[in-house]
């Protein structure tokens, strides 16, 4: 497996970036994108926070699948949803349109593995039944297009998050999802809203870095594992990241969210490609030397 080598190139402007831009301008005015091609095997995305409140976000998602019909394999890392109260409430939340867009996905041939948030950490075996998705625990090792990436959602490596790692230890509790899952449609609801009102107020004091990963716990999670691509979103902070630590090179990709458009990871065998905001930040192989170079690809 080749783990070394990687260029960093900063893509912008890119032609594809500004065609998916123009693209997504007219998804916004409702109009179908029908040109956008999305090329790389395995396609990866997190972050896209649908819910019915935001029906053209629903509707983003809808034509960006149509979009993935002959990719590889599509990984979702989390909060695909901008909450979830159970397998059971896909249609009283709004969202069995989502659910068809991944069912056809899947049918049409492409593997869907979905990972949880700390959105819709409630996600489970039924949900992923119904979608034809498979549920992947984080971290998780992957093996793709030949790479070996540590995917994580990214909510546990903001450590210095007290607050949001005392809620995440508790509703991760077996017992606490019992009990929450056996309470009535509304009265789940009323608590998911209650939570999301909260999570929001506490944002406001939070100071920035609070909310960003701690580098320590992403040194950690690499040393733990066998990879030197880690790739994960929750930050909403797109974006490639070197990482030096003992004497090893590794990348660190976050996703961005959708609240601008599609963002997503192509991982194909000689490099990766992250498109956010109308941009592209590319990671390659170089060819002639294993060192690392910064070039600009336009
Ligand atoms: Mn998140």
């Amino acid at each position: 497996m080749q783990e070394s080598g990687w260029e960093y190139a900063i893509v912008h402007p890119h032609d594809r970036a500004q065609v998916l831009a123009k693209r997504l301008g007219e998804l916004v005015t409702n109009t179908v994108f029908h040109t956008m091609d999305i090329t790389g095997p395995v396609v990866l995305i997190s972050d896209l926070h649908l819910t019915a409140e935001d029906p053209s976000g629903l509707e983003c998602f809808e034509a960006f699948t149509r979009h993935l019909h002959g990719v590889d394999q599509l990984y979702i890392l989390g909060d695909l949803f901008e909450y979830w109260v159970g397998d059971d409430s896909a249609e009283a939340l709004g969202l069995t349109g989502v659910c068809t867009a991944l069912k056809r996905l899947h049918e049409s041939g492409t593997p869907i593995t979905l990972m949880t948030g700390n959105r819709d950490f409630l996600l489970g075996q039924d949900f992923c039944k119904s979608t034809g998705c498979h549920l992947l625990q984080e971290p998780a090792e992957e093996e793709i297009s030949g790479h070996l990436i540590l995917l994580q959602h990214g909510d546990k490596l903001c450590t210095d998050d007290i607050n949001h790692q005392r809620h995440r230890a508790i509703v991760d509790q077996p017992s606490w999802r019992e009990t929450f899952l056996n309470k009535s449609f509304s009265q789940r609801q009323s608590l998911a809203q209650a939570g999301r009102s909260q999570s929001e107020a506490g944002k406001r004091y939070k100071s920035a870095d609070i909310m960003d990963v701690n580098h320590a716990a992403v040194e950690n999670a690499l040393l733990n594992s066998r990879c030197s691509l880690l790739i994960h979103g929750h930050t909403h902070r797109p974006g490639i990241h070197v990482i030096t630590f003992e004497n090893r090179t590794a990348w660190r990709i976050v996703l961005g969210d959708w609240t601008a458009g599609p963002s997503y990871v192509c991982v194909a065998p000689e490099r990766l490609d992250l498109y956010f905001e109308g941009r592209c930040l590319s990671l390659s192989q170089s060819e002639e030397d294993h060192t690392l170079g910064v070039h600009h690809d336009a």
